[in-house]
């Protein structure tokens, strides 16, 4: 297969949804604007043996690469819109490209993205997606808008990811519920869920929101230098999956994993008149919603420890060239 080969599969895959004027195959796409409506654009890059081991299943890549993309949109309250992908490869291998084009698009399909550009070119295998995606104006959940007083709250669980990560390599052993907390763990390094339907319902009712893709302390830090405030998050507090407790009872350990990152959960800041709405949104998103610490005035993100004194949490999280 030769690169024209290659986008006219990608064209014959994908269907062009609403908004799409042209689409893939010509120099670039047209897009219709819905009045009252704000774009929120956001780029991702993944690059093999950065961001995913070079043994990760090509259907795993593709899917992640979207995924995380997907996250960027939720965490700023956006629905999915339209998506370009710039491809690198090595050489056009069907058996590789099919399963990784065919899980990106199904995960595009699953929230309503489609995909109507990109570029192809032969190099060391990195995928990178612009994802575009709209919010009645206004109404986008941005970092700099947390207010004192509010609370912080996280969905899902933490630490699944870093878990899965830590313990690659490490053998399985012959417990039945062992390996299924470990191929759960595994599950959600390779296949994040984005909570794009959570970042759309918590409009209008979070202050501030932001994904967990670099490490807890590391994200929630970025809302804090943006809204010029202090977190207090208390560790005992923190969400954690019943694989992750099975697999990791010792809770020191567990709290390294949960502070971790590349969970792709929201975290989220709320005032505290406003909780009371998340009850109803955790059960219409079948999530977890929970409270971990507050905003106050001040700077950094500081853990509560047993004895009630604060430690200010100066991991950066991941950092390229650290
Ligand atoms: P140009 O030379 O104008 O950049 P290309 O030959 O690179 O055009 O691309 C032809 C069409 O195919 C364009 O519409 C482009 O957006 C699309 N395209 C190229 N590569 C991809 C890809 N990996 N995924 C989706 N669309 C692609
Ligand atoms: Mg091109």
């Amino acid at each position: 297969m030769r690169e024209f080969d290659l986008i006219a599969r990608i064209r014959a895959r994908v269907r062009d949804g609403e908004g799409v004027v042209l689409g893939i195959g010509d120099d670039a796409a047209i897009l219709t604007i819905d009045p009252g409506e704000q774009w929120v654009v956001s780029t991702d890059t993944l690059v093999s043996g950065v961001h995913f081991p070079l043994d990760t299943r090509p259907a795993d890549v593709g899917y992640k690469a979207l995924a995380v993309n997907l996250s960027d949109l939720a965490a700023m309250g956006a629905k999915p819109r339209f998506a370009t992908l710039a491809l690198s490869l090595p050489s056009v291998d069907s058996g590789f490209v099919e399963p990784l084009l065919e899980a990106l698009i199904a995960l595009g399909e699953a929230h309503g993205i489609s995909l109507v550009g990109g570029d192809t070119t032969r190099g060391p295998l990195s995928l990178t997606i612009t994802a575009i995606g709209s919010v009645p104006a206004g109404s986008a959940l941005r970092r700099d808008c947390a207010q004192a007083g509010d609370a912080v709250y996280v969905s899902g669980a933490l630490g699944d990811a870093a878990a899965a990560l830590a313990l690659r390599g490490v053998a399985i052993g012959a417990d039945p519920a062992e390996k299924l907390a470990r191929e759960r763990l595994a599950q959600r390094l390779a296949r994040p869920t984005p909570r794009v339907a959570l970042g759309q319902a918590l409009r209008g009712i979070a202050h501030a929101c932001i994904d967990v893709s670099d490490g807890l302390t590391a994200d929630l830090s970025h809302i804090c230098v943006a809204s010029g405030l202090a977190a207090v998050i208390d560790p005992l507090l923190l969400p954690a999956s019943r694989a992750l407790s099975t697999l990791v009872p010792d809770p020191d350990r567990r709290l390294q994993l949960q502070l971790g990152g590349d969970d792709y959960e929201l975290c989220f800041t709320i005032a505290p008149e406003h909780e009371s709405q998340l009850t109803s949104v955790a059960s219409d998103q079948h999530l977890p919603l929970t409270r971990i610490g507050t905003l106050g005035p001040g700077s950094g993100v500081h853990l509560l420890g047993a004895d009630g004194r604060l430690t200010l949490c100066t991991r950066g999280g991941y950092q390229h060239f650290a």
